[in-house]
């Protein structure tokens, strides 16, 4: 008798499930990554008790009809590329088609959807991974994705998430970043009453910087604007009098996608080292545009890292750019208005 046998649909996603979503923030990014490829102008978003009783999604963007609703919980299962040679020139934040049925193996999903242009909606519904219901449903445009009762069925992986509020804090830290890198797109976040985050999807990143990190800090941050060559690379850096105790505020983004990066990390602390006390750290949200075919972003399930082509090239830009930046007598005040 054969020892080796394929293991059915359910176990497999439940193992895939522990790569792509260790806890309640890897759900709310995988759920607003889906909405922000599906060109939402506008996304709602709340949770409860941290993310591990209810987390709700809801975006504006262009819908699901009734055979991709069911389909898109499947593994492997993406409209976002056909071929391996697709995965050279990705464009989109999701492309690995895992997400969903990772998240659906693992909790309770009441999802919704209309495509703009049809005038019925789906409306299903799935426990573990086992289509409950599927019906027609008259919601309106857009997606909406409420996530229940998160590793029910996996009471190990359960038992090692945090506190509330410690969930909260990672949660908060996951939306922050898309919102910075998004700041055509409106975002609205609740935790349970309260509001944790409003921005006013204006295209104007300062704005979005005063939603996150408040006024005060927005209005004193160097704007940052560079280009070499097909290396773009804008977005704000503090002045040497402003810093922090922790490098959690320098954050960078390849082409919308936020990513860690130690080498480009130590760049920016280096540069700042003579000028600012030991221990500090400066604030500097980058978002640097580069050909899609210059990076590799399938390195990782979680899409954090990326490998570039040319490392030390890119590196020497950003090096350069934050150098003139600094350098640059900033004359320039900003008002940025309340919302
Ligand atoms: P991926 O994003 O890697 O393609 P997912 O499992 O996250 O894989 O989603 C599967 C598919 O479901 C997506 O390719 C997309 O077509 C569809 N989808 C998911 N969320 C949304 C949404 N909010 N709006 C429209 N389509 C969606
Ligand atoms: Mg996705």
């Amino acid at each position: 008798m054969s020892r080796i046998r394929l293991l059915d649909p359910l176990t497999a996603n439940q193992i895939a499930a522990g790569e792509v979503v260790e806890r309640p923030a890897s759900v709310i990014k995988e759920l607003l990554e889906n909405s922000l490829d599906a060109g939402a102008q506008s996304v709602y978003l709340k949770i409860e008790n941290g993310g591990k009783d209810k987390i709700i999604v809801t975006d504006d963007g262009f819908g699901m009809n009734a055979d991709d609703m069911c389909l898109a919980f499947q593994r492997h299962a993406t409209s976002k590329i056909t071929t391996a040679e697709d995965l050279s020139q990705i464009t989109t934040l999701g492309f690995r088609g895992e997400a969903l049925a990772s998240i659906a193996a693992v909790s309770r999903v009441h999802a919704s959807s209309r495509q703009r242009e049809d005038a019925a909606g789906t409306e299903l519904k799935i426990e573990a991974g086992s289509v409950l219901s599927t019906k027609p449903s008259g919601c309106s445009e857009g997606t909406s994705i409420e996530i229940s009762d998160l590793f029910f069925n996996a009471p190990a992986r359960r038992k090692f998430l945090f506190n509330a509020s410690r969930e909260t804090a990672a949660i908060s830290e996951i939306v922050n970043r898309l919102a910075l890198s998004h700041p055509s797109v409106r975002f609205t976040y609740y935790s349970g009453p309260r509001l944790l985050l409003q921005t006013p999807g204006k295209g104007r990143l300062r704005e979005v910087v005063a939603s996150v990190y408040g006024l005060d800090l927005a209005e004193k941050l160097l704007e940052i604007n560079y280009l070499k060559h097909d290396v773009e690379l804008s977005g704000f850096l503090s002045p040497p009098q402003i810093h922090k105790a922790t490098t959690s505020n320098i954050v960078f983004f390849i082409n919308g996608r936020y990513i860690k990066d130690s080498i480009l990390l130590n760049t920016i602390k280096e540069v700042y080292n003579s000028k600012i006390p030991g221990g500090r750290f400066p604030v500097a949200i980058l978002n640097i545009s580069i050909k899609p075919g210059s990076v590799d972003v399938n390195v990782h399930p979680q899409k954090l890292t990326v490998k570039f082509d040319r490392p030390e090239y890119i590196n020497s830009v950003i090096l350069a750019a934050v150098e003139d930046c600094l350098s640059r007598p900033d004359t320039d005040t900003w008002f940025i208005p309340q919302i």
